[in-house]
């Protein structure tokens, strides 16, 4: 492949548009290029890379026994219907109208074309298990695309859809899948983890997200390093049961705080740790008002507060209503003394005080030495902060820490969510039916495209791992005019494709400096530079990730780089 006469446009400037490291390096390595909002078309570098990732996703999805099939990308808008799950994707479901006026959407995953499918073609328990996947175009609207191709409104994914007559069945194919997206990700050679994770609207019981490892990433995680992995939104905090708070026999007293609101003030004028004060946040649940206990050093998680209502609608009482409900101003709230209506629930780490400063519900004013049970009830004790680092892990006890990713692949356990939905159902061995349970499983292709770049790139450009590496090499010939230079690259191009190791010649007419930039800057593992030394015979190879050089004979260039492409 020629550069001069290739699609492979680099500019020097970052794109101000761009926000991580991965969506500046796509569009300046003349990856991708943006059509509008979230829509992006891959150049031919960035394709390569595509079809690299899809070959070694397609190689263990077929090693593992799944099918490839193609499903359409237009459904009837009935079929969201039937399901159930009209309601649940909301707005970011892409609709359209064809000329007789009814309504489709573009396919933004497919459990119902291939509930579908089995309803209609896997009627006996003979035919099961069958797992079925496929690579196509997804759609999704999202609100606010960001970030390149990792949160874009158009992306590549493979998605598969398992039917099993029984949960162990399920399980089975769970873990191949989880063993097959393990193979796949190492094989690209990135570093990843394994996260429990929640099932969101796809519904479901059991579900496991892969997680690339790159500090840019949105998502959180909170590991340990006997394996266990969790999504910081559904990480528990956990300490060292150490007591908390000063050992109080007698009752609480009363102390003067003018002027302190936050946990800081108070505990700083107090002489104390900020743990030893529990903040007190107030909120509307449906029709009553709730105060929330926890610790002073740590965070409400409020995915978890509005899970504890069970799809109630929580808000923060205003000033006023705080006012009324304690008879105090803002930042002087307590538990003791609240009216018997108002629940008081508490974050389980506040079960490890021996005693709390809390506000009195009245201005310039806090308890020291409350009790819970003596002074105050709590109704109900609950994880309800955020996690962190040094949290202590569920199954080891050692201690978290954190990291970020983007997440590639989710697998879920789906049960029978939707052949029930969709009155799918086999016949088992005595004739009768039963609604098939399922399993689903995506992985991102486009999105790992982004993630291989965010794990692996530097200050100079990216820097691909051979596997997914649009190509393994790049020839370099230092100056374009010079006859013996040229010659020698054109002449080596052509065996190393000859040899089947694909290669860019950069027969650009352009300094060696820009050349050497843009080479960086695409991220080819290894680049062959035909310069000066050629008239001693002698060429230069780079390795683009340890930046080691060797100096080889050009007689022995092909040989030489073959050798270390294949090692
Ligand atoms: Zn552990």
């Amino acid at each position: 492949m020629r550069w001069s006469k290739s699609c492979i446009p680099t500019f020097k400037e970052n794109p101000a548009e761009a926000e991580i490291p991965s969506h500046r390096l796509m569009l300046r390595a003349g990856l991708i290029r943006k059509l509008t909002s979230g829509v992006y078309t891959f150049l031919p570098l960035g394709f390569k890379v595509i079809k690299k990732i899809e070959g070694i996703v397609r190689e263990e999805m077929d090693a593992i026994g799944c099918q490839e099939v193609l499903m359409p990308v237009l459904h009837p808008i009935e079929i969201y219907e039937e399901s159930g799950r009209l309601g649940s994707f909301g707005p970011e479901l892409f609709k359209l109208q064809d000329g007789r006026q009814r309504t489709f959407a573009l396919g933004p995953t497919h459990e119902e074309v291939i509930t579908m499918i089995a309803r209609d073609d896997m009627k006996s328990y003979r035919t099961l298990p069958q797992c079925l996947y496929q690579i196509l175009i997804k759609f999704r609207d999202e609100i606010r695309p960001r970030y390149g191709v990792v949160r874009a409104r158009e992306f590549i994914m493979k998605d598969a859809y398992s039917f099993h007559q029984s949960a162990e069945s399920l399980d089975e194919t769970y873990r191949a899948m989880e063993g097959a997206y393990r193979r796949i990700i190492e094989r690209c050679g990135l570093s990843y983890r394994i996260v429990e994770a929640d099932s969101g609207y796809i519904g479901g019981d059991e579900s496991h997200e892969f997680v690339v490892l790159a500090g840019s990433g949105e998502s959180t995680i909170l590991s340990c390093s006997c394996g266990y992995a969790v999504n910081i939104e559904r990480a528990a905090g956990r300490e060292l049961e150490t007591p908390r708070g000063a050992r109080s026999a007698g009752a609480f007293e009363r102390v003067h705080t003018p002027g302190m609101t936050t946990v800081e003030q108070v505990s700083g004028f107090l002489s104390v740790t900020p743990r030893e004060v529990v903040k007190t946040l107030l909120y509307r649940a449906g029709d009553r008002d709730v105060a929330i206990l926890i610790p002073g050093d740590r965070e409400l998680n409020d995915i978890k507060l509005v899970r504890m209502f069970d799809g109630e609608q929580v808000r923060f009482l205003d000033d006023g209503e705080i006012k009324r409900l304690t008879g105090g101003p803002v930042g002087f709230s307590g538990p003791v003394g609240l009216s018997a209506e108002t629940a008081v629930y508490a974050d389980n780490l506040v079960k490890g005080y021996d005693s709390m400063i809390v506000g009195a519900n009245e201005a310039d004013t806090h308890l020291r030495g409350v009790k819970a049970g003596r002074d105050f009830t709590i109704a109900k004790f609950e994880d309800l902060v955020w996690a962190r680092e040094g949290d202590l892990c569920p199954k080891c006890g050692a201690p978290l820490t954190k990291s970020n990713g983007l997440e590639v692949g989710h697998i879920f356990k789906l049960g029978t969510k939707y052949s029930r939905a969709m009155n799918a159902e086999f016949l088992d061995e005595a004739g009768k039916s039963h609604p098939f349970i399922m399993g689903c499983y995506g992985f991102g292709i486009s999105r790992m495209v982004a993630a291989a770049i965010e794990q692996l790139h530097d200050k100079d450009g990216i820097v691909w791992p051979q596997s997914i590496a649009p190509m393994p090499l790049i020839v370099l010939p230092v100056n374009s005019n010079d006859a013996e230079i040229r010659d020698t690259a054109y002449r080596l191009e052509e065996e190393f494709e000859r040899c089947g190791i694909e290669t860019l010649l950069d027969d650009r007419d352009l300094s060696p400096g820009i050349k050497f930039k843009d080479a960086d800057l695409v991220g080819i593992p290894y680049r062959l530079t035909i310069g000066k030394k050629l008239k001693d015979g002698m060429v230069e190879l780079l390795h683009r990730s340890s930046r080691r050089v060797e100096e080889i004979p050009v007689a022995e260039a092909v040989e030489r780089t073959m050798e270390r492409i294949k090692t």
